[in-house]
């Protein structure tokens, strides 16, 4: 310990000392060139919460071990972007459309999320070296350690669960780590954001299936459910939730995105939210009519393009190029999204705010169109002054936490 002899001398060091560490923390920041820039995100654990890469693995065009063009296909996300991009880990979404609430309904719509589980599996284990499916936590570091990427399971919609709890047991064996409860429309667990109001929040079995995912160690995901039923959640729940993928309603008023009120409890229980670049959800769109027109004579002439056989899908993308080139679409900008984390950083604090892209769900942002250009994200944080640490919270640092508190849970 160093003592000074006059105050005077204490001051005038410690600003010096304080002009300094100022300088250093600027010179970690806001003042870093583009190699430096990439390189720090390279160096980060980075972890996105929902992609819907799932949905494209049905397609034989998509192998996760190629490098594809987004433009060309849509497919956002393979093994050789995400190293591009420095994409480390990423939870695989197992979604579900919501169908009948018959009994016939619900086993085949579990056959369905096995059956995505099953291709999941194959696409990994064709490339071992690459990936493998993470199952705890720790596996994110662990395989980037190894050089890999961590897969993780979500599940999006809990409709696969049908009525009967002990299926929430059998998914979670199977790997998944969180489960969305509903997707837009009300299930048996609980009432969707976009949907009438059945329970008011969650059902009277919605209460038991967060009180199993509580005991078995599965995240409870909050996107999609109605303001009631995620307060619901939040009023039982004894761990913190995380929504998967979602913005902030304040600057973008979809019902999709989370109220203020909603961020504020979320991260008075230690939850996230995870920012979502869904373009809807970060910007209300500009009415884009001729481009609108276009795209709906499309599908009147096409109708859903996967059904069509390889020729006639052929054809239907040299028609989609003219029409997306014609008449562009206006994406939001990484800016706009960014707009969000610090918008959810001063409601609910740096410890509660991440990323969930929706990449092959939909999303796509003009600079940011698919997982290579993720940097542009880390680019925007550093220019607006936030520190490698609050960086690598966003990056990953919050969405582990909360991870860890629901496996401590379990394992109690
Ligand atoms: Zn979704």
């Amino acid at each position: 310990m160093i003592y000074f002899r006059s105050s005077r001398i204490t001051i005038v060091l410690l600003v010096t000392l304080l002009g300094l560490f100022s300088c250093v923390n600027r010179r970690s920041s806001k003042t870093m060139n583009d190699a430096e820039i990439l390189s720090f995100h390279q160096s980060l654990l980075t972890l996105d919460t929902h992609v819907d890469t799932p949905l494209r693995l049905k397609h034989s065009d998509i192998d996760l071990g190629q490098r594809h063009d987004p433009r060309e296909i849509r497919s956002k996300l393979d093994f050789p972007r995400m190293d591009a991009g420095g994409l480390d880990a990423a939870f695989f979404a197992v979604w579900t459309a919501q169908g009948s609430r018959t009994e016939a309904g619900h086993a085949a719509v579990k056959q369905q999320a096995m059956e995505i589980i099953d291709q999941i599996e194959v696409s990994l284990a064709a490339y071992p070296q690459w990936s493998g499916l993470a199952l705890r936590s720790g596996d994110a570091s662990d395989f980037d350690q190894q050089g890999k990427h961590a897969i993780f399971l979500g599940m999006e919609n809990g409709y696969p669960i049908g009525t009967d709890l002990t299926n929430i047991d059998l998914f979670y064996k199977r790997g998944i780590r969180y489960m969305t409860l509903c997707h837009t429309a009300n299930n048996e667990i609980c009432d969707s954001y976009t949907d009438t109001s059945e329970y008011d929040g969650l059902s009277p079995f919605g209460f038991q299936v967060v009180e199993r995912m509580n005991q078995l160690g599965m995240i409870i995901d909050i996107s999609h459910l109605s303001d009631a039923a995620v307060a619901d959640v939040l009023a039982i729940c004894k761990t913190p939730v995380i929504a998967s993928h979602s913005c902030a309603k304040a600057l973008c008023d979809h019902p999709r995105n989370i109220s203020d009120t909603l961020l504020t409890k979320i991260a008075a229980q230690g939850g996230v939210v995870q920012m979502c670049l869904y373009g809807e959800y970060v910007k209300t769109p500009e009415p884009n009519l001729p481009r609108d027109s276009a795209r709906a004579a499309l599908e009147e002439k096409w109708g859903d393009p996967y059904k069509l056989s390889a020729d006639k899908y052929l054809d239907y993308r040299i028609e989609e190029k003219a029409v997306n080139q014609l008449f562009p679409e206006l994406l939001p900008t990484v800016a706009d999204a960014v707009d969000h984390i610090d918008h959810m950083v001063k409601i609910m604090g740096i410890d509660h705010v991440g990323i969930g892209t929706d990449f092959d769900g939909g999303a796509a942002l003009a600079d940011c169109f698919d997982v290579s250009e993720l940097p542009n994200i880390t680019r925007e944080l550093i220019h607006r002054g936030y520190s490698r640490t609050d960086i690598a919270k966003i990056w990953s640092g919050n969405l582990l936490r909360v991870f860890q508190k629901v496996e401590q849970f379990a394992h109690r």
